[in-house]
């Protein structure tokens, strides 16, 4: 039975693969300068592009920045005529430019191959029925997996984010097997199947999860796991990249595997930008290997991860990142330590009684800054009861001190009574920057 979407290429040995990375880095490079804005940059920069003799030779290459991409927005890194282009897709950026991606029929191919790669790789099958919960639109969850599943051979259920009884309509009606969906979501549709006296578990023919698109725990996929009664697998994407398919957990769930043949994977130290041995925390940068319309060298992600270099069991030979830690740009620093939310999130959700949503609340008051965290309880542990509550709020406080460093507050509140955010979840409202 085939075990890989695309054995050869997923199984090549390491030497071949570097060599056949250092031939995409070249095509990649060359094709960057033929749009005028890397054009500009590098020429500022006196790099030309017969400096790559070796993959080492890379680190020669300045990065990208995502306001390099805000400088160059709509079209300034284009490398082909605009009749080439057939799709665009940007991020969320709320002020100024955001950055805009821009695809040839090639480069949605490609991404799209990629796609039904990591959904076979975690076991994914043409016979499946696969719901896509992601917003379609200019958010490229939607698009992208509809695109990916479909190509695997999927019957590809493009249900977009929200309405969640539909979705469940939806999901039962058609026998749905896999579910995309943002991690935060999936506390929220739990709590609508509760509400219509459901189980996913018994009611629903699910039997794999993917769950990507924001920072989320060990634990927090551990209680999906649960109460989904199926695997959850962690992928990774980011728009700048093509979106989703750039890493995805195969079937053994320990890492993600980065698809080396399409993107060229470093880790830098995110102060100095030397790269980090194996095996340590620090700033992922990406370079497209596959992309024709749009070609990026050296993008920062600002997402810290560490590269996990033991050959994995499944036998794909593409090097796997961990989880994602945060990203440097979410890190908080309150009372003169580092922060970031995950570490209390691991937290919350290791504790029975809190729910999936929470809020991390900084400001400040005459005594200085505070943290104060903010966590639905589960509806089975939902009371008033002052004693009972005081004890939790305690026992969590205390944790949450010996994780970071700092005695945050605690605010214990009724399910559902955080505010929900459609697409990725909010989890810090920092009020001291007002
Ligand atoms: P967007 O371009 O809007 O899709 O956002 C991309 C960003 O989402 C990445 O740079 C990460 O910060 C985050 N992200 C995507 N996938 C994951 C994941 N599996 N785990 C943690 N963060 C993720
Ligand atoms: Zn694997």
């Amino acid at each position: 039975m085939k075990t890989y979407w695309q054995e050869e290429i997923e199984t090549l040995p390491r030497p071949k693969l570097e060599q056949l990375q250092l031939e995409k880095f070249r095509i990649s490079l060359s094709q960057a300068l033929k749009s005028p804005g890397y054009a500009q940059m590098y020429r500022e920069r006196g790099i030309d592009q017969n400096c790559l003799q070796s993959l080492d030779d890379v680190r020669k290459l300045p990065f990208t920045s995502k306001e390099d991409l805000r400088q160059n927005y709509p079209y300034n890194l284009l490398t082909v005529p605009k009749e080439d282009v057939v799709r665009m897709h940007c991020t969320s950026g709320t002020t100024g430019n955001p950055a805009a991606v821009l695809y040839s029929r090639h480069d949605l191919h490609s991404w799209a191959n990629l796609i039904a790669r990591s959904l076979y790789a975690a076991g994914a099958r043409a016979s499946d029925v696969f719901q896509n919960s992601s917003g379609y639109g200019l958010f490229t969850g939607g698009l992208g997996f509809q695109n990916g599943a479909e190509l695997l051979g999927c019957i590809t259920i493009p249900a977009g984010s929200g309405n969640s009884k539909r979705q469940i309509k939806l999901m039962r009606d058609f026998g749905t097997t896999c579910l995309h969906a943002v991690p935060s979501y999936l506390g929220r549709l739990h709590a609508v199947f509760c509400e219509m006296g459901l189980d996913p578990r018994r009611d629903t023919s699910l039997q794999r999860l993917f769950i990507g698109a924001e920072p989320h725990s060990e634990e927090t996929r551990l209680r999906i796991q649960e109460m989904y009664g199926c695997k959850a697998y962690n992928s990774f994407g980011m728009t700048e990249m093509n979106g989703p398919g750039v890493a995805f957990e195969c079937e053994c769930q320990a890492g993600m595997h980065v698809w080396e043949d399409c993107y060229f994977l470093e880790i830098v130290d995110p102060e100095t930008l030397e790269a980090v041995p194996d095996g340590e925390i620090g700033e992922m940068v990406l370079t497209t290997l596959d992309r024709e319309a749009m070609p990026i060298i050296r993008y920062r992600t600002h997402d810290l991860t560490r590269i996990i270099a033991e050959p994995c069991a499944c036998g794909r030979t593409a090097r796997r990142i961990d989880r994602i830690k945060g990203r440097s740009d979410d890190m908080f620093i309150i009372k003169g330590c580092n922060v970031f939310p995950i570490q209390i999130e691991r937290i919350l959700m290791k504790i029975a009684e809190i729910g999936s949503d929470y809020l991390i609340v900084l400001d400040s008051n005459a005594e200085g800054d505070y943290l104060n965290v903010q966590a639905e309880l589960k509806p089975e542990a939902f009371t008033d009861e002052y004693h009972f509550l005081e004890r939790l709020r305690k026992k969590i406080a205390a944790e949450i001190r010996d994780e970071i460093q700092v005695t945050p507050e605690v605010t214990l509140v009724a399910p559902g009574a955080l505010p929900k955010n459609e697409g990725k979840a909010i989890r810090v409202n920092d009020l001291r920057k007002n």
